[in-house]
């Protein structure tokens, strides 16, 4: 009867003439991440998968009643953010996690008509931004290898070329891109902004967070989703010339990032030592599964970030069940352009590689994978 009533409902609204969105809203992608049921462990979704800092955890809980009636105020944090990266305050905004930068990079410089421009395959979410704007994405796809196809991507501007979106490492692949390729691209298309997005800055090490400034339409990315830990609290950083950031802070709402978020950054920050154990953790068992896959005859795109993409071919889906049967979640990459049969899995702290490790080869022998799929 409830069901009846709510679908009635659902007609009734049908029924009542609504306004269009825009043609790019309905023509653009959506991104639904299979966020469901995650209360396993997290090797799906490139979280750190520990815990933030103690130090972290220790401001939160001065956290009052008092404080949460107020607005969030981010300038004051913007300025120690900007000084951590040896930058102005007008050269950086904090945003509520990278996937707010891109959007408002796309709001702020796409005219319906621009071209924007990604390798594929890619973070699902600059197609998203980039066709909330305009319709003409330009992907270039890698070839089998899945490295960054940096010819072919500078041969695909043009002079309608307007945002560039180049994520180093990449996603899922953990592809890099050099800073020598990254600046060659900003030289190439001096008509368009370009944001490298460094998410997963803290398992590689290379940076062109020095370039910003000097380089007039290079902006970077940076998330504390990650390494930091603080995926819940919705916290990113954008950063580039002065004058670019002015349009892109003009496109953001004054209370995009949380106090709460604001509150910790500058613990967050400040506490390197975390960052560097939680990379460390990450780098010493990303060796251990990239060892443990070549024992058991997977073959896998060489990563510079806190995951690996894994050829498992055919029963690519089937060893995603296995493995959450075993408690351990994995995220099928299989539809993402040139990765069909592909999965990822995320690299945590020491003991999580080992239960992802052991659940690994257990689902792998039920499921009776052998080399040839
Ligand atoms: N960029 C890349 C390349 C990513 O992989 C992700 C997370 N999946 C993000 C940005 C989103 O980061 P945030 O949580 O800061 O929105």
């Amino acid at each position: 009867m409830a069901v009846e009533a709510e679908i009635e409902g659902v007609k009734g609204e049908a029924a009542a003439v609504l306004p269009r969105a825009r043609r790019a809203v309905l023509a653009m992608p959506e991104y639904h991440p299979p966020l469901a049921g995650r209360d396993a462990l997290r090797l799906d979704f490139n979280e750190n998968t520990f815990a933030a800092s103690p130090k972290v955890i220790e401001r939160l809980r001065q956290v009052t009643a008092e404080g949460l009636t107020k607005y969030p105020e981010r300038e004051g944090v913007e300025r120690i953010a900007a000084a951590h990266f040896g930058l102005q305050a007008n050269q950086v905004l904090l945003t509520n996690g990278v996937d707010e930068a891109i959007h408002l990079v796309c709001a702020a410089f796409l005219e319906e008509d621009d071209e924007a421009i990604i390798c594929t395959p890619t973070f699902f979410m600059y197609e998203v931004s980039v066709r909330m704007m305009t319709a003409h994405l330009t992907r270039v796809q890698a070839d089998e290898t899945l490295e960054f196809p940096f010819e072919r991507f500078l041969r695909a501007i043009t002079p309608e070329t307007k945002v560039i979106l180049v994520a180093s490492p990449n996603n899922p692949t953990g592809a890099v891109v050099s800073r020598e390729q990254l600046l060659a691209i900003c030289a190439a298309a001096p008509q368009a902004v370009v944001m490298v997005d460094e998410a997963y800055y803290h398992f590689f090490g290379e940076t062109v967070m020095g370039d910003v400034g000097r380089v007039p339409n290079l902006l970077v990315a940076r998330t504390f989703s990650k390494a930091y830990g603080l995926a819940n609290l919705r916290i990113g950083l954008l950063a580039g010339n002065a004058e670019l950031m002015k349009y892109v802070r003009k496109v953001s709402s004054p209370y995009n990032v949380n106090g709460v978020a604001l509150d910790c950054l500058p613990v967050a920050l400040a506490d390197e030592a975390y960052v560097a154990w939680y990379a460390d953790q990450v780098r010493v068992g990303l060796a251990r599964m990239m060892d443990g896959l070549r024992a058991l005859g997977v073959e896998f795109f060489p990563s510079h970030a806190n995951f690996v993409l894994m050829k498992i071919g055919p029963k690519h889906a089937e060893l995603v069940k296995a493995m959450r049967a075993r408690g351990v979640l994995l995220r099928d990459r299989s539809t993402d352009p040139g990765c069909d049969g592909y999965v990822r899995i995320t690299i945590g702290v020491e003991e999580h590689v080992t239960r992802g490790l052991a659940a690994l080869r257990e689902s792998l022998n039920e499921i009776r994978w052998t080399e040839k799929g």
